[in-house]
Protein backbone atom coordinates (compact mmCIF):
# COMPACT_ATOMS: atom_id res chain seq x y z
CA UNK A 1 0.00 0.00 0.00
CA UNK A 2 1.44 3.31 -0.61
CA UNK A 3 1.02 6.34 1.59
CA UNK A 4 -1.38 8.41 1.45
CA UNK A 5 -1.09 12.35 0.26
CA UNK A 6 -3.10 14.14 3.06
CA UNK A 7 -0.75 11.94 5.77
CA UNK A 8 1.62 13.61 7.28
CA UNK A 9 5.14 13.43 7.61
CA UNK A 10 7.01 10.78 9.72
CA UNK A 11 8.85 13.45 11.41
CA UNK A 12 5.78 15.16 12.22
CA UNK A 13 4.43 11.64 13.63
CA UNK A 14 7.61 11.24 15.34
CA UNK A 15 8.26 14.93 17.10
CA UNK A 16 4.31 14.34 18.11
CA UNK A 17 4.71 11.68 19.89
CA UNK A 18 8.19 12.33 21.62
CA UNK A 19 6.43 15.55 22.06
CA UNK A 20 3.41 14.06 24.12
CA UNK A 21 5.76 12.10 25.95
CA UNK A 22 8.19 14.41 27.23
CA UNK A 23 4.76 16.36 28.48
CA UNK A 24 3.82 13.97 30.47
CA UNK A 25 7.46 13.07 32.25
CA UNK A 26 7.51 17.18 32.77
CA UNK A 27 11.11 17.71 30.87
CA UNK A 28 12.30 21.11 30.46
CA UNK A 29 12.63 22.77 26.44
CA UNK A 30 16.46 22.66 26.74
CA UNK A 31 16.35 18.92 27.00
CA UNK A 32 13.48 18.24 24.91
CA UNK A 33 15.39 19.72 22.27
CA UNK A 34 17.96 17.70 22.77
CA UNK A 35 16.22 14.82 22.53
CA UNK A 36 14.43 15.89 19.06
CA UNK A 37 17.76 16.67 17.36
CA UNK A 38 19.84 14.06 15.53
CA UNK A 39 23.10 13.62 16.63
CA UNK A 40 24.93 13.75 13.74
CA UNK A 41 23.72 13.33 9.72
CA UNK A 42 24.99 12.15 6.37
CA UNK A 43 23.75 13.34 3.51
CA UNK A 44 26.04 11.43 0.44
CA UNK A 45 25.55 11.22 -3.25
CA UNK A 46 25.80 7.85 -4.82
CA UNK A 47 26.60 7.72 -8.19
CA UNK A 48 25.68 4.76 -9.80
CA UNK A 49 27.22 2.89 -13.28
CA UNK A 50 24.16 1.33 -14.91
CA UNK A 51 24.12 -1.79 -16.75
CA UNK A 52 24.16 0.17 -20.11
CA UNK A 53 26.79 2.55 -19.36
CA UNK A 54 25.24 5.82 -18.51
CA UNK A 55 25.63 7.39 -14.98
CA UNK A 56 22.96 8.04 -12.01
CA UNK A 57 23.16 9.69 -9.19
CA UNK A 58 21.26 8.79 -6.31
CA UNK A 59 20.99 10.41 -3.27
CA UNK A 60 21.45 8.64 0.14
CA UNK A 61 21.46 9.36 3.70
CA UNK A 62 22.53 8.06 7.30
CA UNK A 63 21.38 9.54 10.23
CA UNK A 64 22.49 8.45 13.85
CA UNK A 65 19.81 10.08 16.17
CA UNK A 66 21.13 9.28 20.07
CA UNK A 67 24.08 7.47 20.88
CA UNK A 68 23.77 8.15 25.00
CA UNK A 69 22.61 4.48 25.36
CA UNK A 70 25.59 2.65 23.03
CA UNK A 71 26.21 2.92 19.66
CA UNK A 72 23.60 4.10 16.52
CA UNK A 73 21.56 0.82 15.43
CA UNK A 74 19.27 0.85 12.99
CA UNK A 75 18.61 -0.62 8.91
CA UNK A 76 19.08 0.71 5.91
CA UNK A 77 15.91 1.42 3.34
CA UNK A 78 15.94 1.19 -0.65
CA UNK A 79 12.86 2.93 -1.39
CA UNK A 80 11.90 5.45 -3.56
CA UNK A 81 9.86 7.25 -0.68
CA UNK A 82 13.04 7.90 1.10
CA UNK A 83 14.15 11.16 2.05
CA UNK A 84 15.46 13.02 5.06
CA UNK A 85 12.70 13.27 7.06
CA UNK A 86 12.04 9.43 6.64
CA UNK A 87 15.35 8.80 7.66
CA UNK A 88 14.57 11.04 10.96
CA UNK A 89 11.98 9.71 12.21
CA UNK A 90 13.24 6.30 11.70
CA UNK A 91 15.78 6.87 13.34
CA UNK A 92 14.41 8.42 15.98
CA UNK A 93 12.54 5.48 16.46
CA UNK A 94 15.17 3.58 16.58
CA UNK A 95 16.46 5.01 19.46
CA UNK A 96 13.09 4.37 21.14
CA UNK A 97 12.95 0.70 19.95
CA UNK A 98 16.19 -0.34 21.96
CA UNK A 99 15.89 1.42 24.91
CA UNK A 100 12.22 -0.22 25.02
CA UNK A 101 13.95 -3.21 24.18
CA UNK A 102 16.92 -2.98 26.81
CA UNK A 103 19.65 -3.17 24.74
CA UNK A 104 22.87 -1.36 24.77
CA UNK A 105 22.69 0.94 21.59
CA UNK A 106 21.21 4.31 20.59
CA UNK A 107 18.97 4.90 17.36
CA UNK A 108 20.22 5.24 13.88
CA UNK A 109 18.98 4.72 10.00
CA UNK A 110 19.62 4.82 6.40
CA UNK A 111 18.14 4.75 3.35
CA UNK A 112 18.76 5.48 -0.62
CA UNK A 113 15.75 6.86 -2.77
CA UNK A 114 15.58 4.44 -5.26
CA UNK A 115 12.96 1.62 -6.55
CA UNK A 116 15.03 -1.58 -6.28
CA UNK A 117 12.23 -2.73 -8.87
CA UNK A 118 13.77 -1.16 -11.73
CA UNK A 119 17.42 -1.82 -11.31
CA UNK A 120 19.23 -5.08 -12.02
CA UNK A 121 21.30 -7.49 -9.05
CA UNK A 122 24.33 -5.75 -10.28
CA UNK A 123 23.27 -2.31 -10.17
CA UNK A 124 22.11 -2.60 -6.56
CA UNK A 125 24.98 -4.30 -5.43
CA UNK A 126 26.93 -1.53 -7.20
CA UNK A 127 24.36 1.05 -5.25
CA UNK A 128 24.87 -0.72 -1.93
CA UNK A 129 28.79 -1.04 -2.20
CA UNK A 130 29.07 2.73 -3.38
CA UNK A 131 26.03 3.89 -0.52
CA UNK A 132 28.38 1.63 2.29
CA UNK A 133 31.99 3.52 1.38
CA UNK A 134 30.13 6.85 1.15
CA UNK A 135 28.90 6.22 5.26
CA UNK A 136 31.99 4.03 5.84
CA UNK A 137 33.38 7.13 8.11
CA UNK A 138 30.75 7.43 10.37
CA UNK A 139 29.88 3.33 10.71
CA UNK A 140 31.62 0.59 12.42
CA UNK A 141 30.91 -1.72 15.55
CA UNK A 142 31.16 0.77 17.65
CA UNK A 143 29.96 3.84 16.06
CA UNK A 144 27.39 2.54 14.09
CA UNK A 145 25.81 -0.81 13.34
CA UNK A 146 23.18 -0.72 10.33
CA UNK A 147 21.01 -3.52 9.27
CA UNK A 148 18.22 -4.92 6.82
CA UNK A 149 15.07 -2.45 6.47
CA UNK A 150 12.74 -2.46 3.72
CA UNK A 151 13.81 -3.59 0.16
CA UNK A 152 17.69 -4.55 1.98
CA UNK A 153 18.11 -8.10 2.93
CA UNK A 154 20.94 -10.44 3.80
CA UNK A 155 23.06 -10.18 0.91
CA UNK A 156 23.01 -6.59 1.03
CA UNK A 157 24.41 -6.84 4.70
CA UNK A 158 27.51 -8.99 2.98
CA UNK A 159 27.72 -6.53 0.31
CA UNK A 160 28.20 -3.75 3.39
CA UNK A 161 30.40 -6.37 5.58
CA UNK A 162 32.39 -7.16 2.24
CA UNK A 163 32.92 -3.12 1.39
CA UNK A 164 33.48 -1.96 5.14
CA UNK A 165 36.22 -5.54 5.86
CA UNK A 166 37.96 -4.29 2.38
CA UNK A 167 38.14 -0.52 3.05
CA UNK A 168 39.55 -1.75 7.10
CA UNK A 169 41.77 -4.57 5.77
CA UNK A 170 40.40 -7.18 7.51
CA UNK A 171 36.94 -8.76 8.19
CA UNK A 172 34.30 -7.03 10.78
CA UNK A 173 31.83 -9.02 10.97
CA UNK A 174 30.72 -6.26 13.68
CA UNK A 175 29.86 -3.34 11.26
CA UNK A 176 25.94 -4.44 10.37
CA UNK A 177 23.46 -7.21 11.74
CA UNK A 178 21.26 -9.82 9.27
CA UNK A 179 24.20 -11.10 7.76
CA UNK A 180 23.57 -14.66 5.87
CA UNK A 181 25.07 -17.18 8.47
CA UNK A 182 27.88 -18.10 6.52
CA UNK A 183 29.67 -14.43 7.06
CA UNK A 184 28.57 -14.19 10.84
CA UNK A 185 24.69 -13.92 11.13
CA UNK A 186 22.85 -15.11 13.27
CA UNK A 187 20.60 -17.92 13.68
CA UNK A 188 16.70 -16.58 13.75
CA UNK A 189 17.68 -13.16 12.51
CA UNK A 190 15.23 -13.29 9.76
CA UNK A 191 12.21 -14.46 11.80
CA UNK A 192 12.92 -12.21 14.57
CA UNK A 193 10.78 -9.28 13.96
CA UNK A 194 8.06 -11.58 12.90
CA UNK A 195 8.52 -13.95 16.20
CA UNK A 196 8.63 -10.63 18.35
CA UNK A 197 5.42 -9.43 16.44
CA UNK A 198 3.60 -12.58 17.73
CA UNK A 199 5.47 -12.41 21.15
CA UNK A 200 3.96 -9.45 21.83
CA UNK A 201 0.31 -10.43 20.86
CA UNK A 202 0.16 -13.64 22.65
CA UNK A 203 1.18 -11.59 25.59
CA UNK A 204 -1.64 -8.86 25.20
CA UNK A 205 -3.85 -11.70 24.81
CA UNK A 206 -2.72 -13.69 27.77
CA UNK A 207 -3.65 -10.40 30.13
CA UNK A 208 -7.22 -11.40 28.66
CA UNK A 209 -6.90 -14.90 29.38
CA UNK A 210 -6.98 -15.51 25.57
CA UNK A 211 -4.90 -17.44 22.97
CA UNK A 212 -3.72 -16.84 19.35
CA UNK A 213 -5.49 -20.57 18.72
CA UNK A 214 -8.97 -19.57 16.24
CA UNK A 215 -7.94 -15.92 16.20
CA UNK A 216 -8.29 -14.21 12.85
CA UNK A 217 -5.56 -12.16 11.56
CA UNK A 218 -5.53 -9.71 8.33
CA UNK A 219 -1.79 -8.79 7.32
CA UNK A 220 -1.11 -6.22 5.62
CA UNK A 221 2.45 -6.01 3.93
CA UNK A 222 4.27 -9.40 2.88
CA UNK A 223 7.80 -8.50 2.61
CA UNK A 224 9.82 -10.04 5.21
CA UNK A 225 7.83 -8.71 8.92
CA UNK A 226 4.72 -9.67 7.07
CA UNK A 227 5.22 -13.16 5.41
CA UNK A 228 7.10 -14.63 8.40
CA UNK A 229 4.53 -13.15 11.00
CA UNK A 230 1.61 -14.58 8.65
CA UNK A 231 3.28 -18.64 8.87
CA UNK A 232 4.22 -17.86 12.78
CA UNK A 233 0.69 -16.99 13.89
CA UNK A 234 -0.79 -20.06 11.32
CA UNK A 235 1.77 -22.22 13.24
CA UNK A 236 0.26 -21.04 16.48
CA UNK A 237 -3.21 -21.54 15.76
CA UNK A 238 -4.72 -18.54 14.06
CA UNK A 239 -6.29 -18.18 10.87
CA UNK A 240 -4.83 -15.80 8.32
CA UNK A 241 -7.76 -14.33 6.25
CA UNK A 242 -6.02 -11.60 4.29
CA UNK A 243 -3.18 -10.28 3.30
CA UNK A 244 -1.78 -7.56 1.00
CA UNK A 245 1.51 -5.93 -0.62
CA UNK A 246 1.91 -3.30 -2.88
CA UNK A 247 -0.09 -5.25 -5.73
CA UNK A 248 -3.04 -5.83 -4.20
CA UNK A 249 -4.91 -7.81 -1.49
CA UNK A 250 -6.77 -11.12 -0.97
CA UNK A 251 -8.74 -12.86 1.16
CA UNK A 252 -10.23 -16.22 2.15
CA UNK A 253 -12.09 -16.41 5.47
CA UNK A 254 -11.25 -20.00 5.68
CA UNK A 255 -7.73 -18.96 6.09
CA UNK A 256 -4.95 -18.93 3.63
CA UNK A 257 -2.58 -21.94 2.88
CA UNK A 258 0.47 -19.65 4.05
CA UNK A 259 3.37 -22.25 3.45
CA UNK A 260 1.30 -22.29 -0.73
CA UNK A 261 1.16 -18.90 -0.28
CA UNK A 262 4.95 -18.78 0.30
CA UNK A 263 5.31 -20.91 -3.25
CA UNK A 264 3.30 -18.59 -5.07
CA UNK A 265 5.31 -15.14 -3.96
CA UNK A 266 8.38 -17.08 -5.37
CA UNK A 267 7.32 -17.93 -8.21
CA UNK A 268 5.27 -14.58 -9.17
CA UNK A 269 6.79 -12.02 -6.87
CA UNK A 270 3.18 -11.42 -5.33
CA UNK A 271 0.86 -12.67 -3.28
CA UNK A 272 -2.12 -11.17 -6.21
CA UNK A 273 -3.73 -14.26 -7.99
CA UNK A 274 -3.44 -16.81 -5.22
CA UNK A 275 -5.83 -19.55 -5.92
CA UNK A 276 -8.63 -20.06 -4.02
CA UNK A 277 -8.61 -16.61 -2.61
CA UNK A 278 -10.47 -13.17 -3.62
CA UNK A 279 -9.28 -10.28 -4.71
CA UNK A 280 -10.35 -7.16 -2.37
CA UNK A 281 -8.25 -3.28 -2.18
CA UNK A 282 -5.97 -2.48 0.40
CA UNK A 283 -8.58 -0.28 2.17
CA UNK A 284 -10.97 -3.61 2.86
CA UNK A 285 -8.02 -5.34 4.54
CA UNK A 286 -7.85 -2.75 6.92
CA UNK A 287 -11.46 -3.32 8.02
CA UNK A 288 -12.05 -6.58 7.83
CA UNK A 289 -13.96 -8.13 10.46
CA UNK A 290 -10.83 -9.74 12.44
CA UNK A 291 -9.32 -10.22 15.70
CA UNK A 292 -5.82 -8.52 15.08
CA UNK A 293 -4.55 -6.30 12.07
CA UNK A 294 -1.19 -6.41 11.65
CA UNK A 295 0.32 -3.58 9.04
CA UNK A 296 3.61 -4.67 8.24
CA UNK A 297 4.79 -2.82 5.38
CA UNK A 298 5.49 0.76 5.97
CA UNK A 299 4.16 4.81 7.48
CA UNK A 300 0.44 5.98 7.22
CA UNK A 301 -1.25 3.21 6.68
CA UNK A 302 -4.01 3.87 9.54
CA UNK A 303 -5.12 7.04 8.93
CA UNK A 304 -7.84 9.75 9.69
CA UNK A 305 -9.42 8.49 6.97
CA UNK A 306 -8.58 4.62 7.33
CA UNK A 307 -8.67 4.24 11.49
CA UNK A 308 -12.48 4.09 11.74
CA UNK A 309 -13.19 1.64 9.63
CA UNK A 310 -10.79 -0.65 11.50
CA UNK A 311 -12.94 -3.64 13.07
CA UNK A 312 -10.18 -5.56 14.88
CA UNK A 313 -9.54 -5.19 18.53
CA UNK A 314 -5.89 -5.62 18.15
CA UNK A 315 -3.82 -3.73 16.23
CA UNK A 316 0.10 -5.02 16.17
CA UNK A 317 2.75 -2.93 14.26
CA UNK A 318 4.89 -5.26 12.62
CA UNK A 319 6.08 -1.96 10.90
CA UNK A 320 7.95 1.45 11.95
CA UNK A 321 5.05 4.33 11.99
CA UNK A 322 2.26 2.93 10.28
CA UNK A 323 -0.13 4.79 12.40
CA UNK A 324 -0.77 8.68 12.25
CA UNK A 325 -1.26 10.25 16.22
CA UNK A 326 -4.83 11.34 14.47
CA UNK A 327 -5.53 7.60 13.62
CA UNK A 328 -4.22 6.37 17.40
CA UNK A 329 -6.69 8.81 18.91
CA UNK A 330 -9.24 7.52 16.93
CA UNK A 331 -8.58 3.52 17.31
CA UNK A 332 -8.68 3.95 21.05
CA UNK A 333 -11.63 5.98 21.09
CA UNK A 334 -13.05 3.11 19.53
CA UNK A 335 -11.51 0.81 22.32
CA UNK A 336 -8.66 -0.73 19.63
CA UNK A 337 -5.65 -2.14 21.09
CA UNK A 338 -2.07 -0.62 19.45
CA UNK A 339 0.81 -2.73 20.44
CA UNK A 340 3.02 0.19 18.89
CA UNK A 341 5.68 -0.88 16.55
CA UNK A 342 8.66 0.75 18.89
CA UNK A 343 7.64 -2.48 21.15
CA UNK A 344 6.08 -4.94 18.56
CA UNK A 345 8.54 -4.50 16.01
CA UNK A 346 11.70 -4.61 18.78
CA UNK A 347 12.70 -8.70 18.11
CA UNK A 348 14.42 -7.94 14.64
CA UNK A 349 16.89 -5.31 16.67
CA UNK A 350 16.88 -8.21 19.77
CA UNK A 351 18.34 -10.62 17.19
CA UNK A 352 20.74 -7.99 15.60
CA UNK A 353 22.64 -7.53 18.88
CA UNK A 354 22.51 -10.94 19.92
CA UNK A 355 24.77 -10.73 16.37
CA UNK A 356 26.63 -8.44 16.85
CA UNK A 357 27.49 -10.11 20.48
CA UNK A 358 28.41 -13.21 18.58
CA UNK A 359 30.27 -11.54 15.86
CA UNK A 360 32.28 -9.67 18.41
CA UNK A 361 32.79 -12.41 20.50
CA UNK A 362 33.32 -14.86 17.30
CA UNK A 363 30.95 -17.45 18.81
CA UNK A 364 27.63 -18.82 17.76
CA UNK A 365 24.50 -19.58 19.81
CA UNK A 366 22.32 -22.31 19.09
CA UNK A 367 18.80 -21.22 17.22
CA UNK A 368 17.05 -22.41 20.40
CA UNK A 369 18.97 -20.02 22.56
CA UNK A 370 18.65 -17.34 19.87
CA UNK A 371 14.75 -17.43 20.52
CA UNK A 372 14.64 -18.46 24.33
CA UNK A 373 16.64 -15.10 24.85
CA UNK A 374 14.31 -12.90 22.31
CA UNK A 375 11.29 -14.56 23.92
CA UNK A 376 12.60 -13.33 27.27
CA UNK A 377 13.70 -9.76 26.31
CA UNK A 378 10.18 -9.34 24.06
CA UNK A 379 8.00 -10.43 27.25
CA UNK A 380 10.13 -8.40 29.82
CA UNK A 381 9.54 -5.59 27.34
CA UNK A 382 6.19 -6.04 27.19
CA UNK A 383 5.54 -6.20 30.83
CA UNK A 384 7.16 -2.99 31.21
CA UNK A 385 5.09 -1.07 29.34
CA UNK A 386 1.64 -3.21 30.23
CA UNK A 387 2.63 -1.91 33.73
CA UNK A 388 2.98 1.70 33.34
CA UNK A 389 0.00 1.91 30.75
CA UNK A 390 -1.63 0.56 34.22
CA UNK A 391 -0.16 2.70 36.51
CA UNK A 392 -0.56 5.91 34.40
CA UNK A 393 -3.23 4.66 32.55
CA UNK A 394 -1.36 5.25 28.53
CA UNK A 395 -2.02 3.61 26.08
CA UNK A 396 0.37 0.98 25.67
CA UNK A 397 2.14 3.74 22.81
CA UNK A 398 2.52 6.23 25.04
CA UNK A 399 3.74 4.20 27.71
CA UNK A 400 6.57 2.87 25.45
CA UNK A 401 7.46 6.29 24.21
CA UNK A 402 7.07 7.20 28.34
CA UNK A 403 9.69 4.50 29.12
CA UNK A 404 12.08 4.69 26.20
CA UNK A 405 12.03 8.66 26.44
CA UNK A 406 13.22 7.95 30.02
CA UNK A 407 15.63 6.23 29.68
CA UNK A 408 17.56 7.87 27.02
CA UNK A 409 17.02 10.98 29.13
CA UNK A 410 18.80 9.28 32.06
CA UNK A 411 21.70 7.91 30.60
CA UNK A 412 22.09 11.19 29.10
CA UNK A 413 21.55 13.20 32.31
CA UNK A 414 24.42 10.33 34.28
CA UNK A 415 27.08 11.20 31.04
CA UNK A 416 26.18 14.71 31.19
CA UNK A 417 27.31 17.27 28.31
CA UNK A 418 30.73 17.09 26.92
CA UNK A 419 32.70 19.57 27.48
N1 LIG B 1 15.19 -2.24 10.30
C1 LIG B 1 14.78 -2.95 11.46
C2 LIG B 1 13.96 -2.04 12.36
O1 LIG B 1 13.38 -1.09 11.91
C3 LIG B 1 15.93 -3.63 12.17
C4 LIG B 1 17.00 -2.72 12.67
C5 LIG B 1 18.21 -3.47 13.21
O2 LIG B 1 18.19 -4.67 13.34
O3 LIG B 1 19.19 -2.77 13.51
O4 LIG B 1 13.84 -2.29 13.52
Amino acid sequence: MTATTSAPSPIVTARKQLADAVAHLGYDEGLHKYLLTPRRELHVAVPLKRDDGSLEVLGGYRVQHNTDRGPAKGGIRFSEHVDIDEVRALAMWMSWKCAVADIPFGGGKGGVTIDPRNYSPAELERVTRRYTAEIAPIIGPRHDIPAPDMNTGAQNMAWIMDTYSQLQGYSVPGVVTGKPLAVGGSLGRETATSAGVVHVTESVLRDRDETLAGKTVAVQGFGNVGSHAAAIFAAKGARITAVSDRYGALRCDDGLDVTRLFAHMAATGSVVDFEGADAISNEDLLALDVDILAPCAMENVLTAQTAPTVKARIVVEGANGPTTPEADAILQRNGVTVIPDILANAGGVVVSYFEWVQANQTYWWTAAEVAERLEQKMLIAYGGVAEVAKRDGLALRDAALVIAVQRVAEAHRLRGVYP
